[in-house]
């Protein structure tokens, strides 16, 4: 079985799913590019449990964890499979990192999750385990949470950090106008950084990056970066994925393949 890659995608607003886009294209030629995951380990920054806890369903539902978005949107279901035995294949690899985990048999995918999965997977075959985001850890935190993961991509599995490259919402005006500046220097030195490798300064980006603060007030949404980069290991590598989509001015919808052989 090859090595998976790891991948980092933008989930953008929940509208995502009724607009695919730039970066719903591109995300559905990787999918069929790659070959197909036995399944699916997903973090997600709208689950934030005090510890971090994997659903364990045979079919976790579909959370529409949003309001006041068009009602089509309610009406979407990802009917993705659990995958009970890999959530508690990587509650083991965690626990032999130091890291206690959970396993939660209501808790089913959130938006951040089954948005860009229904943008790959459509037909929703290959099962899908959510892993929660607990807050406030740091992003060296989070690069060690997915790096305790990562044996599991030589067992078929695809692991994806679900964010958001830039996530400003008190910038939000609902108008779809041109590209902030801001906006375009952040990813772009997120570009630069990762194609250079240096993982020590990604993990630094808040006081490295310019406008990291204006990027990501609060940076839940830039950890599942961390995570997925973490997952790679020591592969080299980081593919940028939809680099011109971005959303309503300020919220960029890059994506990237970490670690591809
Ligand atoms: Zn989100």
């Amino acid at each position: 079985m090859s090595t998976m890659p790891t991948l980092f995608v933008s989930h953008g607003a929940p509208t995502f799913a009724l607009e695919p886009g730039e970066a719903g294209r591109e995300l559905a030629a990787l999918a069929l590019a790659l070959p197909t995951p036995r399944a699916i380990l997903i973090a997600s920054p709208h689950w934030m449990s005090p510890a971090v806890s994997l659903t364990a369903s045979d079919r976790p539902e579909t959370i529409h964890d949003f309001g006041g978005f068009p009602a089509p949107l309610y009406g979407l279901r990802y009917p993705a499979p659990g995958d009970p035995a890999l959530a508690a294949r990587a509650i083991g690899l965690l626990a032999a990192a130091g890291v206690d985990a959970l396993a939660d048999p209501r808790r089913g995918l959130d938006h951040g999750a089954w948005v860009p999965l229904r943008h790959m997977y459509p037909d929703a075959a290959v099962p899908v385990v959510q892993i929660s985001m607990p807050g406030r850890r740091p992003a060296s935190w989070f690069h060690a949470l997915g790096r305790a993961l990562s044996p599991l991509r030589d067992e078929g599995v695809l692991i994806v950090g679900s964010g958001s490259l830039t996530h400003n919402l008190y910038e939000f005006t609902g108008a779809a106008a041109g590209t902030t500046p801001y906006v375009s220097a952040f990813a772009q030195w997120i570009a630069d950084t990762l194609a250079a490798g240096d993982v020590d300064a990604l993990l630094d980006y808040r006081r490295l990056a310019p406008h990291a603060e204006r990027a990501h007030p609060t940076d839940e949404h830039l950890m599942p970066l961390m995570f997925a980069r973490g997952a790679a290991g020591a592969d080299a590598g980081a593919r940028r994925l939809a680099a011109a989509d971005v959303r309503y001015g300020m919220l960029a919808m890059d994506a990237y393949v970490f670690g591809e052989a």
